[in-house]
């Protein structure tokens, strides 16, 4: 149409709040969401959730709160019909976790919903019926005092939005994920979760976070979890649990930040919080934490986003400084107080707190880290010594091509070609094993430090990559199948994902509850810390979105499983198993980048340690 002849249309109410719909519902879980935050704003201490199809066919919220008249329950569906604010003011002071008065119209208007309520002190209730959110029926009922609402066939008249709605797990798993939320920075109120008829989540009242976030996150956290001391600025309050550092994960997810009672998943906090860790966990490890930030209404503006996932704080700064410091406090006064949380800081000199020690370049178990650490304390130490002698030359150390850049004073890697002429690792010469952690070798009068458990993960990685390239990963059948129990997230998690993990050679089957039966692992793995493995699994899997997979994301994947091979550090190795490791070694494909990015492999020239000892 000529823009001459455009006229400008007011749009009809049922279309607002479809539109609006799109802003406020996303998915099952938005709804859910959506509902539970307006049960928790009505008192309610028990709220029980039931789903089929992954909330695609119905989602059903029951409440036993204040409960609304027949007058409210109809202006509820109105656009802008709130009883959480009145005024401007209240927008700067809110202290409810709803207020735009928009969730319940913009889910009507693209569902079937019913809506159930009575008030505590009358003796009948109302029932409201609406399909795309016109009132189709009102009628008095009798029900229990709270509310319920149910929402059958959402976005049964938006079918372009229900075509992106995944598979039922998904769906469920974003569910048991914000109810998770909801459910942590709640433990007094009781859960509950349904999904086609089965419980899947049964949470009862809890009287402290400590309780329910082991009920939620699983009883293994028990013993480690740490409580921050409540701390408090002029307008901040913080509180909540760490656990130690030697509990970690492979994202973030398991890091949980509240502002003022709300699930907010805001960049600064989050930040703050991993700063606070900083130095104690191994890089690319996360850590597990729920944490409460109390703050001035008047000082953050909750108003920013449609679902309330971010946030704008007056002093940004101030928020990030005092999280860090709070909980690395919380975090240094365990160390000192207790045990190291890391074997390899025991080894470390005393006086050196958790954030001096340097964050080490990979994911490596911890045990071979004191002595990795060691090695390139004193090879760092030795090659500045050396730079300092041979000025202008370069210096003989150096990293295989594809690897991170080498402490300070290391030359650039060799050509590509160094490690990759055939035969090349089987033909070193062996002079022995040192610290039982690294092969040391001669090479045309060069000495090559190998790092044993190193080049036993790559090699791991590079079999698993051509595995999989291949099309198929090698499975090993374990003739009992070891039975692994998850948190009821991490259980949604691998349901979901169990296709997936088929993919990169695990046989997993659901046993019943949040237990798994592990029948089948791939071949490299021998033996390992399933439910560790899994759990990291599952949650790159999820970071990367399942099997639209990248590239990236499934070399990650290989890398973690070759992680978790059996650790070789510290193993005394007879001859016949070193030339063994440096013959597999001549397999590796070292032009290729390792996403692992960990050295395998230091050469020393011959030239150099002459020089060092002044005898040219
Ligand atoms: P908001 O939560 O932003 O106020 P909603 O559309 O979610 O907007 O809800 C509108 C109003 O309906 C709420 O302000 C509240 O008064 C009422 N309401 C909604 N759900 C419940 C419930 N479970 N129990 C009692 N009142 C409710
Ligand atoms: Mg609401």
């Amino acid at each position: 149409m000529p823009l001459s002849k455009r006229k400008i249309n007011i749009l009809p109410e049922q279309l607002c709040n479809q539109i609006a719909a799109g802003e406020v519902v996303e998915r099952p879980a938005s709804v859910v969401k959506e509902l539970i935050e307006n049960s928790l704003d009505a008192d309610a201490s028990e709220i029980r959730v039931e789903v089929e199809s992954g909330g695609k066919k119905l989602i059903l919220v029951a409440d036993d709160g204040v409960g609304m008249g027949r007058e409210d329950l109809l202006l509820s569906l109105e656009r802008h019909a709130t009883s959480k604010i009145s005024s401007e003011a209240d927008l700067f002071r809110l202290g409810s976790l709803g207020f735009r008065g928009e969730a319940l119209p913009s889910i009507a208007s693209v569902s079937r919903m019913r809506l159930r309520s009575r008030l505590r002190d009358e003796l009948a209730g109302h029932e409201v019926y609406l399909e795309g959110g016109i009132v189709k029926r009102c009628e008095e009922v009798g029900t229990p005092h709270g509310t319920t609402i149910e929402i059958r066939d959402l976005f049964f008249n938006t079918p372009a939005r229900r075509k992106f709605l995944r598979r039922d797990e998904t769906e469920l798993s974003h569910i048991s994920d914000i109810i998770t939320k909801l459910a942590l920075a709640n433990p007094a109120v009781q859960f509950q979760l349904a999904h086609n008829g089965r419980v899947v989540l049964e949470l009862y009242r809890h009287r402290q976070l400590r309780e329910r976030v082991v009920a939620v996150l699983g009883r293994k956290l028990a013993p480690e979890l740490l409580e921050l001391q409540p701390a408090a600025a002029d307008t901040l309050r913080l509180s909540g649990l760490l656990a130690r550092p030697n509990v970690d994960r492979s994202t973030p997810a398991a890091v949980y930040t509240y502002i003022n009672g709300r699930f907010v998943q805001d960049r600064t906090v989050r930040h703050a919080v991993l700063e606070g860790y900083r130095g104690v966990l191994m890089k690319g490890r996360y850590p597990v934490a729920v944490i409460f930030l109390e703050i001035d209404p008047a000082l953050v503006d909750v108003n920013v986003h449609p679902a309330k996932s971010e946030v704008r704080f007056r002093d940004q700064r101030l928020v990030h400084d005092f999280i860090v410091s709070s909980v690395r406090d919380r975090i240094r006064d365990e160390r000192t107080a207790d045990a190291p949380v890391h074997p390899w800081l025991a080894t470390n000199p005393p006086h050196q707190t958790a954030s001096e020690v340097p964050s080490r370049p990979d994911t490596a178990s911890a045990p071979d880290l004191d002595r990795s650490a060691a090695v390139q304390e004193s090879l760092a130490s030795y090659a500045r010594q050396m730079t300092a002698h041979a000025q202008g030359n370069r210096s003989a150390f150096s990293a295989p091509p594809g690897q991170p850049a080498p402490p300070a004073g290391l030359s650039s890697p060799p050509p590509l070609t160094q490690y990759n002429s055939a035969g090349f690792f089987a033909g070193l010469k062996i002079i022995g094993q040192y610290r039982r952690s690294y092969l040391l070798c001669e090479d045309a009068g060069d000495l090559v430090i190998i790092d044993q458990h190193a080049a036993h993960e790559r090699i791991g990685f590079e079999a698993l990559r051509a595995q999989f390239n291949r099309g198929q990963i090698e499975q090993l059948g374990l003739l009992v199948p070891v039975m692994v129990e998850f948190d009821h997230k991490g259980a949604a998690l691998l349901n979901e994902y169990l296709p997936e993990l088929e993919r990169f050679g695990f046989d997993v089957e659901p046993f019943g509850g949040t237990t798994f039966a592990v029948k089948g692992t791939p071949s490299i793995l021998h033996e390992a810390d399933f439910e560790k493995l899994l759990l990291d699994l599952v949650a790159e899997l999820d970071e990367a979105g399942g099997t639209e997979m990248l590239l990236s994301a499934v070399e990650q994947v290989l890398v973690t499983i070759a992680c978790h091979r059996v650790v070789r550090a510290n193993q005394k190795l007879s001859e016949a198993e070193m030339r063994a490791l440096l013959r597999q070694l001549d397999e590796v494909d070292f032009s290729q980048h390792c996403p692992h990015g960990r050295p395998v492999i230091h050469r020393v020239s011959g030239g150099d340690v002459e020089r060092f000892f002044r005898r040219t």
